[in-house]
């Protein structure tokens, strides 16, 4: 049984002036994978999670931190950095510019602990204000884009069963750059004609193997393709878009902000991630910045419960492709959220982040 860790913190928030008290809270949850996931590097069946809660005024902002492995953060970092925090900081909680600033001053990196707390900031805010966050930037919903959602190479009845569970999908997000990859597209399309989106996750060694790849995968109902090289070889990549007939679209290579510029050179696009960038601050600057450059933008997620997921999909309406389905991959969401209604990202009416619990203890009496 994972060890409870469950932290109040008592602060005075001074939302326009007027003084009241509010808790932070955070404890881990882990995230039950329905199938296990089998990316380039590695399989898993779990992922760790950390579940956030800002109250002020009775009024409860969630947020939350998912972290697969490859981001180097854990259930221990996240919550080592999340008990450094002065909740006197977060008194204001309006203040993103202020209180990102200070989550930075305390260590750099720990984006998915920093973007817990600017989750449940702006739900918390978002429910102040009454406004769901894609009305306050002004977003129409009906923009949202169709998600994909993605098929891991298995045995072949797992992959029966995964494709039977992708019906409702209109898109389909397959992961490459593993032993029988060919093998698998070829698979789906035996199946389905549906748009593909492939994910090589720097599983491909060099431009030329990268380049084959994507020639044989053009002539295959392909968006786009992912990563497909190591996120430092930024030459080759830049050598890639120039041969490629498909967008090439960066995500282990970007992370905040300050990186998508740097980037136009060697990807037409970039995939933004809450657990990237920190949060729904910075990831809407990222969608900004990306656009200024005449770049393609993706959001994604992890796997994530609907509260994370349904954060990123405020900002759906002004990508050009989401890949939010993080929560239909657990087993174990604590909310509901933003939904899928024939394959489109579908955002509720609801203020701040659009979520509600699912568990009236907010999921502690889950955790395993
Ligand atoms: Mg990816």
């Amino acid at each position: 049984m994972m060890k409870r860790l469950l932290i109040f913190l008592c602060v005075l928030a001074c939302a326009g002036g007027a003084c009241s008290a509010a808790t932070f809270r955070f404890y881990p949850y882990e995230l039950k994978l329905r199938h296990s996931f089998n990316l380039a590097a590695m399989s898993r069946t779990v992922t760790p999670g950390v579940q956030v809660e800002i109250t002020v005024d009775s009024i409860t902002g969630y947020g939350e931190a998912s972290m697969p492995p490859y981001l180097g953060e854990s259930v221990q970092s996240v919550t080592d950095f999340l008990s450094r925090i002065d909740p006197d900081r977060l008194a204001d909680p309006f203040a993103f510019e202020a209180i990102h600033a200070y989550m930075d001053s305390i260590a750099p990196g720990n984006y998915a602990a920093k973007a817990a707390v600017d989750i449940a900031l702006h739900d918390l805010t978002g429910k102040m204000m009454r406004q769901p966050w894609y009305r306050i930037y002004g977003l129409d919903p009906s923009l949202a884009p169709c998600t994909s959602y993605t098929i891991s190479n298995d045995t072949p009845d797992e992959l029966e069963r995964k494709l039977a569970e992708a019906e409702p999908y209109k898109i389909l997000k397959v992961k490459m750059g593993v032993p029988g990859d060919r093998e698998l597209i070829e698979w789906i399309r035996s199946r389905t004609d549906r748009p593909l989106c492939v994910d090589a996750n720097q599983g491909w060694k060099t431009r030329e193997e990268a380049l084959d790849n994507i020639l044989w995968l053009a002539g295959r109902n392909v968006i786009f393709v992912e990563q497909p090289m190591d996120k430092t070889d930024m030459e080759g990549h830049a050598w890639l878009k120039e041969r490629s007939p498909l967008p090439i679209i960066a995500d282990e290579a970007v992370h905040t902000s300050a990186d998508v510029a740097s980037l136009a050179r060697s990807y037409d696009g970039i995939n933004i991630k809450l657990m990237k960038c920190g949060g729904i601050h910075d990831a809407y600057r990222m969608a900004v910045i990306a656009r200024s450059l005449g770049m393609k933008v993706m959001i994604g997620c992890m796997t994530e419960t609907s509260c994370a997921v349904s954060a990123a999909a405020q900002l759906a309406p002004l990508a050009d492709w989401v890949d939010l389905d993080g929560n239909l991959l657990i087993s174990n969401d604590l909310f509901s959220g933003m939904t899928i209604v024939d394959g489109r990202v579908t955002l509720t009416p609801l203020p701040g982040i659009g979520v509600t619990p699912l568990h009236a203890d907010g999921g502690e009496g889950l955790v395993e």
